[in-house]
């Protein structure tokens, strides 16, 4: 498995490829036969009497010069050509392109196609299905989202389970009336079974260490979510957003050495017990049944998902990182938006090994 993403996308199929090079020849030499004559013409005209063992080189080798030409043009036209594979990575998008828009064109993505019978499907919620908002609580969930989980769910004989730093309790409000098996505040919670009860807090923050954490959100545009089980300290709001990371290493040292470690997401800062992360939650469920026995898939967009791709790897499951790249994801898409298109052709009774889906932007990585 190679560590950069690859595929290639085309934009004709390989039967019209000698079609639009033999026209490509054509139009070049048509192209340079004239832009020589031209030029042949205008030197006779202003400078052949003037410059007469000039003239004399120059008709003499006028095949050569043409031929140059001709050829000249063709790498120019080839080049140029909408034909030409472009090799994708994470960011589709960027980099140099010659070809019409990503949304313009329609292309064949290969996507990874599960057996659901045997899958067991883990996704984490905030960036990889759910689009990032401002707040945790300014999310929204697409009803066609909340359905197709369900949906999903049923495909999979129960084994589809919600990963995420939220609560149980907000994974739940969010989803309702959907419940499914979930694990939440980076594994500190974990339900395999939707219909029984959450577990409360077994082991409280120390005051101490409470405050120490609370004091970081000390600027206007920061702020602390109190999860009970864990603490987040948002700062996607601030103008400059960074922490002070001498401050932010004192706090980690003190949680340290109350069994706490501190977690660093996308713009947010967790204090949890050490020891439980997503990792480890995927490791809870696949131990259990309806669970155990199938081949993990995780799909997850943060720092904080790595925990789960490690674990992946060591289970040999399939890993869809959203937006970004990680070790031990073996695709990748742009985004939430084409994480849930994915999800909602899983459902559709003919996926084969290659799916057309008009813009989505997957990449491959063999
Ligand atoms: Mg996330």
């Amino acid at each position: 498995m190679t560590t950069e993403n690859t595929i290639l996308l085309d934009m004709f199929p390989w039967a019209a490829r000698p079609v639009i090079i033999l026209a490509l020849l054509i139009a070049s030499v048509a192209g340079a036969v004239a832009v020589h004559f031209l030029l042949w013409a205008l030197f006779k005209r202003f400078f052949g009497e003037r410059y007469p063992v000039l003239h004399d080189i120059i008709l003499r080798t006028r095949a050569i010069s043409r031929f140059a030409f001709i050829m000249v043009a063709f790498s120019m036209a080839v080049s140029v050509a909408p034909f030409r594979p472009r090799v994708a990575n994470g960011t589709l998008h960027r980099g140099k392109r010659r070809t019409a828009p990503t949304s313009d064109r329609k292309r064949m993505i290969r996507l990874p196609t599960p057996d659901l019978d045997r899958t067991a499907m883990f996704l984490d919620i905030d960036g990889t299905l759910l689009d990032i908002a401002l707040t945790p609580d300014s999310v929204c969930v697409p009803k066609e989202l909340v359905h197709d989980l369900a949906l999903l769910r049923e495909r999979c004989g129960g084994a589809l389970a919600l990963v995420s730093g939220r609560t149980l309790e907000d994974i739940d409000r969010l989803f309702a009336p959907l419940r499914l098996p979930a694990a939440g505040a980076h594994g500190t919670q974990v339900r395999p079974d939707p219909d029984e009860p959450i577990g409360h807090l077994t082991r409280p923050i120390p005051a101490e260490l409470r405050a120490k954490f609370t004091a970081l959100a000390d600027r206007p545009g920061m702020f602390i979510e109190d999860k009970e089980v864990t603490l987040a300290l948002h700062y996607r709001l601030l103008e400059d957003p960074t922490l002070p990371a001498a401050r932010v290493a004192e706090v980690e040292a003190a949680a340290a050495q109350t069994g706490f470690s501190l977690l660093h997401g996308k713009k947010v800062l967790e204090l949890k017990p050490a020891g439980t992360d997503k990792g480890s939650a995927l490791r809870a469920f696949m131990a259990k049944p309806p669970f155990s026995g199938r081949v993990p898939l995780f799909a997850g967009d943060d720092v904080t998902d790595g925990y789960a791709f490690a674990v992946l790897e060591s289970l040999g499951g399939i890993g869809i990182s959203v937006g970004r790249t990680f070790p031990g994801a073996a695709y990748q898409v742009a985004g939430p938006a084409e994480l849930r298109q994915w999800l909602h052709v899983l459902l559709e009774p003919s996926v084969g090994e290659q799916k057309e889906l008009g813009t989505a932007a997957f990449v491959y990585r063999p």
